[in-house]
């Protein structure tokens, strides 16, 4: 059942999930946040120079509820990163689904930091509506069409000098928080381009904004248009997960993966 685990070597492993829950891998107390650390071999353990509690590499992080042996861990991590779905990763590690789930929501939960957004000269905005897709049967074609349900509202910043997304799960009314978050992410002298949509129009106090510019045969949104439909593909492939409970969940490790697309 673990064979595809039983290759990594332990030491391996635990480098990795030191690069996982430390910042550059440099260990911390969980006690005292001492970053002054002995590494005790032979336990597999680590001791505090300042408060000399011992501690083991798990404890005190997310990860201290893991109860499958860390190399199978690393392999359900890679997994994730890759796209396998849970079904495929049920068969691959005869781990259960209710088991698989809990373990890539908790991925979703803590792997997924956001990344330093620095836009630089011009930035593109839009909003998109993500949701389930159902299979609909078409009974006069005789064939399956789908029908998005439970729709939320995400607000994309993309930035096409740099590549890089970010998003936001809009709850509430759309123009205010989107030009918040537009506010608070994009510096003032990088330009904004948006449709004509009234929600941006609003900006003008504060950046310069170009919008409608569509009108004059010139289209200002195919960056992050294109961001969109790399994450609706997406999307369509896996998650049938997808609800209102849980889509900044889903928001944000789409965009995480999106924003890391290039560098596995
Ligand atoms: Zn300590």
């Amino acid at each position: 059942m673990y064979h595809i685990a039983a290759d990594i070597p332990e030491s391996k492993v635990r480098t990795i999930l030191r690069n996982i829950i430390f910042k550059k891998g440099r260990l911390k107390c969980p006690h005292c946040g001492c970053f002054k650390i002995l590494s005790v071999k032979k336990e597999g353990r680590y001791h505090c120079r300042r408060c000399r509690k011992k501690f083991s590499l798990l404890s005190g992080t997310w990860m201290k509820n893991v109860k499958i042996p860390l190399p199978l861990f690393v392999i359900l991590l890679s997994f994730w990163l890759e796209d396998v779905t849970v079904q495929l990763a049920e068969k691959l590690t005869g781990l259960s689904r209710p088991t698989l789930y809990g373990y890539y929501r908790l991925f979703r939960t803590h792997i997924v930091q956001t990344i330093d957004f620095t836009p630089q000269t011009g930035v593109q905005v839009d909003e998109a509506y993500f949701g389930t897709f159902k299979k609909q049967a078409n009974w006069m074609h005789g064939r399956q069409t789908y029908r998005v349900v439970g729709k939320v509202c995400v607000a994309g910043i993309s930035c096409p000098a740099t590549g890089q997304l970010a998003t936001m799960v809009v709850e509430g009314k759309p123009g205010k928080l989107i030009k918040r978050f537009i506010r608070k992410l994009v510096p003032e002298d990088v330009t904004v381009y948006s449709d004509g949509s009234p929600i941006y129009t609003m900006l003008r106090d504060s950046h310069l904004h170009i919008a409608r510019t569509h009108d004059r045969g010139f289209h200002n949104a195919y960056y992050v248009e294109s961001c969109w439909s790399w994450m609706k593909r997406k999307l369509f492939r896996q998650y049938h997960h997808f609800t209102k409970k849980y889509a900044k969940n889903y928001v944000s490790e789409l965009t995480f993966k999106f924003n890391t697309r290039n560098s596995s």
